[in-house]
């Protein structure tokens, strides 16, 4: 007989995880909190207005093709790719830049705003995409279980030229002076996790992803990436419950014995947990069977959560671009602010997606939808009515200045997102957006382990264990993962 798995929760991980699994054999049930597959990257879908909810970068366009093509599939069979040209517009204080796709284009760009940067530009993309490469081939596909995965010549050869011990903060200035580079080439990691001086500058490997790979957009948005892997896994004979959260893993000896949810107690040989790692081990567990305690939790750096707000507007915006960040303000402030003080920001950055500018059907006729995010701390509690229309009204005011057009008098349809709903609609660990932060003391084996250390037949999946937090990245966990339990398994 087939042996069997249960997935828990149906985001990019726990969609990756299930195909995998089905594709080897196992008969494979999926668990899921929501009325749709997707988790953080769910669609909303309201007065004809349709909202990513989470993700809108897709970058890394690599990773999704050979995601696909392990099932004999092409991306092209479930959505089709556009590249944005300019990948994104960035309003800096004297004004704003687009992100030209052009190389040549880009190179203009930053020899503008510093003479002498494009040879520099050239060379730090050049060590970018040395990481990049033995980033994908030797480093992300691993389940981090022990240091002899790593114990390749290659990577020991090259340990020095993937910059593990150097910041990614000096990395940048020792190339680029202009502050405007500086913040261009940080952002990545700002808004992915951590402040550039904790980043090892391993991480310009994003910036390769973002300038040589490119920003593309999923026709309908990336809500298709999430429509395809479920088709995908429906194909291979995946079940998916919804509306079923877990609340209960039941053991007898080391072993889960039973999931149990409100409605149901399923049976499996092996479980993938792809929820939130935290919401897992401490709510789902009884803390005999916990890897880790609750000191090791409080003392994990995380990454930002986010203020959202989907915004339809019953007018077409002018002068945008599809996604615009909105780094008028202090870009050290606000780091600080997110990663240090951990406090409500003064003036924060933001960034804006309007992908019905490029792709029509996402809003009504003549219409458009706004997608705000600002980063704050993870954690922060205090997200009351008060505070989110206070930042609302602060960004608002300061795209309408800055773009010179009034949106306020045309929304037609509002709604926020923040730290309470992030805990109660994901069991989000303290309402985290993206996971771990990206810091050396939390890469590979010291990430949370991808198999239970107490609990023989359970595994984790997704962007608080290998390899991070992202939409490429939750795809790699799932097959990383399936990996580890046929290894244990089979
Ligand atoms: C606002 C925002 C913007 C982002 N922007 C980008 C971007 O532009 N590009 C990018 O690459 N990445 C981005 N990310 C990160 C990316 O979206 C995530 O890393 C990725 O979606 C995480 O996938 P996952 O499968 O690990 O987790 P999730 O998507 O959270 O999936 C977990 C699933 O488990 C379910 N679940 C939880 N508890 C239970 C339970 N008890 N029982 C059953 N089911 C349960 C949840 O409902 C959810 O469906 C963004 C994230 C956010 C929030």
């Amino acid at each position: 007989m087939n042996k069997s798995l249960i997935v828990i929760g149906s985001g990019f991980a726990g969609l990756s995880a299930a195909s995998f699994m089905a594709k080897a054999g196992w008969k494979v049930t999926v668990l899921e909190k929501h009325n749709q597959p997707g988790g953080r990257a769910r669609r909303l879908s309201a007065n004809g207005f349709q909202f990513d909810m989470g993700p809108s970068w897709y970058w890394m366009p690599d990773i999704f093709q050979r995601y696909f093509e392990q099932f004999g599939k092409q991306v092209s069979d479930y959505y089709k790719l556009t590249r944005l040209d300019p990948s994104y517009r960035v309003y800096y204080e004297n004004g704003p830049i687009d992100i030209p796709a052009d190389y040549q284009a880009l190179r203009h760009v930053f020899e503008k705003l510093e003479p002498g940067s494009a040879p520099k530009l050239d060379k730090f993309l050049h060590e970018a995409a040395y990481k990049y490469q033995v980033g994908i081939q030797k480093l992300v596909f691993k389940p981090g279980q022990s240091l002899t995965e790593f114990a390749d010549i290659d990577l020991l050869k090259g340990i020095f030229k993937l910059d593990v011990f150097n910041s990614m903060k000096s990395h940048v200035a020792s190339h680029f002076k202009d502050s405007r580079l500086q913040q261009l080439m940080e952002f990545p990691v700002l808004f992915l996790g951590a402040l550039a001086e904790k980043t090892p500058a391993l991480y310009s490997l994003m910036n390769y992803a973002d300038i040589k790979g490119g920003t593309w957009y999923p026709e309908k948005g990336m809500y298709s990436i999430v429509e395809g892997m479920y088709q995908l896994a429906l194909s291979l004979g995946v079940e998916f419950k919804f509306d079923e959260e877990v609340d209960r893993l039941e053991l007898q000896g080391n072993q889960i014995k039973f999931v149990h949810t409100k409605n149901s107690s399923y049976k499996a040989d092996a479980i993938v947990g792809s929820a939130d790692y935290h919401h897992i081990e401490t709510k789902l567990l009884p803390a005999s069977a916990r890897s880790y305690s609750e000191t090791y939790w409080d003392s994990r750096v995380m990454a930002p959560s986010c203020l959202l707000y989907y915004v339809g507007i019953n007018k077409k915006v002018s002068n945008m671009v599809h996604h615009s960040l909105f780094f008028d303000s202090s870009f050290e402030v606000h780091g600080k602010e997110i990663y240090v003080t951990k406090t409500w920001p003064q003036n924060p950055l933001f960034y804006v997606s309007a992908s019905s500018i490029t792709d029509p059907s996402c809003a009504p006729e003549g219409h458009e939808n706004l997608f705000f995010l600002i980063p704050v701390a993870a954690g922060l509690k205090g997200d009351t009515e008060e505070v989110r229309n206070h930042y609302f009204n602060l960004v608002l005011e300061r795209m309408e200045r800055i773009t010179g057009q009034s949106i306020r008098e045309h929304i037609v349809f509002k709604q926020s997102f923040a730290y309470s709903e992030f805990v109660k609609e994901y069991n989000s660990f303290k309402g985290n957006a993206y996971g771990l932060a990206n810091t050396l003391l939390q890469t590979a084996v010291l990430k949370p382990a991808c198999r239970s250390k107490k609990v023989k037949n359970l595994f984790y999946a997704g962007q608080l264990t290998v390899p991070g937090p992202g939409v490429p990245p939750s795809l790699i966990s799932g097959e990383v993962v399936a990996n580890e339990v046929l290894k244990h398994f089979s």
